[in-house]
């Protein structure tokens, strides 16, 4: 189970090629949360690596872990979540519960 995020930070907050790279570091080098939280240079980091970490997390699950500090921007967080997941499944990489845009043909034979 994952842990409860409160933060005010959303996924277009943090440079491209930051998430880009700590996407890189969870999801294809397998970093664990509390690794990458230690080696952490700054809160901010830290926010950056919660709301990565939240990318696998499905929309349903999302929503009773999430606490923004501004309520009102969840719809907002939940489109760029979807957004952001969208992408990375087009680059390729999958994610829990995300599914690509093209299913690719049905196995008949
Ligand atoms: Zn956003």
């Amino acid at each position: 189970m994952a842990d409860k995020v409160h933060t005010n930070k959303c996924y277009c907050d943090i440079p491209r090629d930051k998430l880009a790279q700590l996407v890189q570091q969870h999801y294809i080098q397998h970093v664990p949360t509390t690794e990458m939280m230690r080696c952490a240079k700054s809160d901010g980091e830290r926010e950056d690596i919660a709301v990565v970490a939240l990318l696998d997390v499905p929309r349903e699950e999302l929503v009773k872990l999430l606490t923004l500090e501004n309520p009102a921007k969840m719809p907002h967080w939940l489109e760029c979540h979807k957004y952001i997941r969208q992408q990375l499944a087009e680059e390729g990489l999958c994610l829990k519960g995300v599914t690509p845009t093209d299913p690719g043909p049905a196995q008949s034979t």
